[in-house]
Parts: C-alpha cells; sequence; structure tokens
C-alpha cells in the first residue's frame, strides 16, 4: 500500500511508465494502460500441448507450461522486463507476476488448482547481492499471492555462474548438482506440485536444469509459468540472448 506521502507525491508528479515514458493513468499500475493493451498475451492455459510445454516434452514429471505474453526486441513486454532485471525496480516483478497469473485465471480457472508450492529460479547469489534482489522471485512473489500458494525460497540454490555443464563430478553428483543448480533441502518439495517461476523463457534449458536437479524428488511434478516468450517458434533474437546472458 501506498504511503500518504507517496500519494500526495504521486498527485503532483505521476510515475512514469517504464516501457514509454508517458505518465502512468491508473495509481495502481506500473506500467501505463496503453502499454499493458499492447502486451501480446498468449492463450497457452487452454493449449495444453503448446509450443513452451514441448520444450519440457521428454521431462515426464512436467504437467504443464505456459508463458503471459510474447516477447520481441520492441515490445513493451521486453522494456518492463528490462526495468525489472536493471532498473532497480523490483516491485514491477510482483505486479507482471500478479498481472499474468490474473489472466491465465481468467482465461482457465482450474489451472493453478493443483499447484502446492511457488518456486522461482533461483539467481546465483553474486548476482543477486549485486542486484539486490531475484527478479524470478519477485514475479514469482506476486504469482503466489494471487493463486494463495506459498512461494519457497532456498529449496533450490544457484552454485555456478556458468548455465550448464554436461559432465559431472562425482562430488558434484554426491551434492544434487545438475547444470547450474543444487538441492538444498529435500523435504520441502517432496511429493508437491512445484510451479517453476522464470522471467523468460528461450531454449528452456534454464528451466530444464532445474527440473533435472529436482527430479529426484519422490512424488514431486511440476508446472513452468514465464512471463515472456520469444513471438515465433525457434526465434531467439540476439536481443533475448542478450537478455539472458546477463542473468
Ligand atoms: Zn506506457
Amino acid at each position: 500500500m501506498k504511503t500518504l506521502w507517496r500519494s500526495i507525491i504521486d498527485l503532483f508528479f505521476p510515475p512514469l511508465c517504464p516501457c514509454c515514458g508517458k505518465a502512468i493513468d491508473d495509481v495502481s499500475a506500473l506500467v501505463c494502460s496503453d502499454c499493458v493493451a499492447s502486451f501480446d498475451t498468449t492463450r497457452h492455459v487452454i493449449e495444453p500441448d503448446n509450443r513452451v510445454l514441448q520444450l519440457f516434452a521428454d521431462l515426464e514429471k512436467v504437467k504443464a507450461a505456459a508463458s503471459y505474453a510474447y516477447y520481441y526486441r520492441q515490445s513493451a513486454l521486453r522494456k518492463a522486463i528490462l526495468r525489472l532485471k536493471y532498473g532497480g525496480q523490483p516491485e514491477l516483478g510482483a505486479w507482471l507476476g500478479q498481472l499474468a497469473a490474473m489472466h491465465f485465471l481468467q482465461l482457465n480457472a482450474d489451472w493453478f488448482d493443483d499447484v502446492d508450492v511457488v518456486v522461482a529460479v533461483p539467481m546465483h547469489p553474486n548476482r543477486e547481492r549485486a542486484r539486490g534482489y531475484n527478479q524470478a522471485e519477485e514475479i514469482a512473489r506476486g504469482i503466489s499471492q494471487v493463486i494463495h500458494k506459498p512461494l519457497i525460497s532456498g529449496a533450490l540454490a544457484r552454485v555456478a555462474d556458468n548455465t550448464s555443464q554436461t559432465h559431472m563430478t562425482g562430488e558434484q553428483r554426491r551434492k544434487n548438482v545438475v547444470g547450474a543448480f543444487e538441492l538444498k533441502d529435500n523435504q520441502k518439495l517432496k511429493g508437491q506440485c512445484v510451479l517453476l517461476v522464470d522471467d523468460i523463457v528461450t531454449t528452456g534449458s534454464t528451466l530444464r536444469d532445474c527440473i533435472r536437479c529436482l527430479n529426484p524428488l519422490r512424488g514431486t511434478t511440476f508446472k513452468v509459468m514465464t512471463i515472456g516468450v520469444p513471438m515465433h517458434e525457434g526465434q531467439i533474437d540476439e536481443s533475448m540472448v542478450i537478455d539472458r546472458a546477463t542473468d
């Protein structure tokens, strides 16, 4: 909730939209209504075999996957996500998470019913310290608030800055390291349906590493949710690679 002082400041100096720079008309929004209207939303939650799920087709514990909207170079959504990641505006994450969860519920009121817990793709602690927050966790927080399922932090950790490694040492295998991720807590996610959240999905390799790391947990299943996905199948333009590489 805004403080009285903040509300007075906003009255005289309305906050500016991070996507287009115009004053924001809706006091409860963080992006102007024109830019929100321009978000090119998907219908993934009523298309069970959508192309985000196809990225995880060989992982049998993944029950569903969906992105909120298409993401491309000039899109307002990309500008909002870049501001969230690099503009020191973590509140944009929770707001985007809420917007996406509400969109999913509007299309498919049952989509979150089987979800038990919400988990964000973790960030490496050094990077999180530098940024001050993990944008995926902020998005997950917004989703958790809308769907009333708990956000679990710390069960999965990012232990390496690199994104993928095919060969593991014996010690890494013993420590449940897959790719850049390590399972830190065996109990919190065991037997749960985990809603795994990230800002954007491109090749799916980061999310796949998270799922493969959690895969040994007995009875655990997964749903994947991201805010953005490339516009066309197989399209990953240079801007997206740059956006991802700096994670
Ligand atoms: Zn705008």
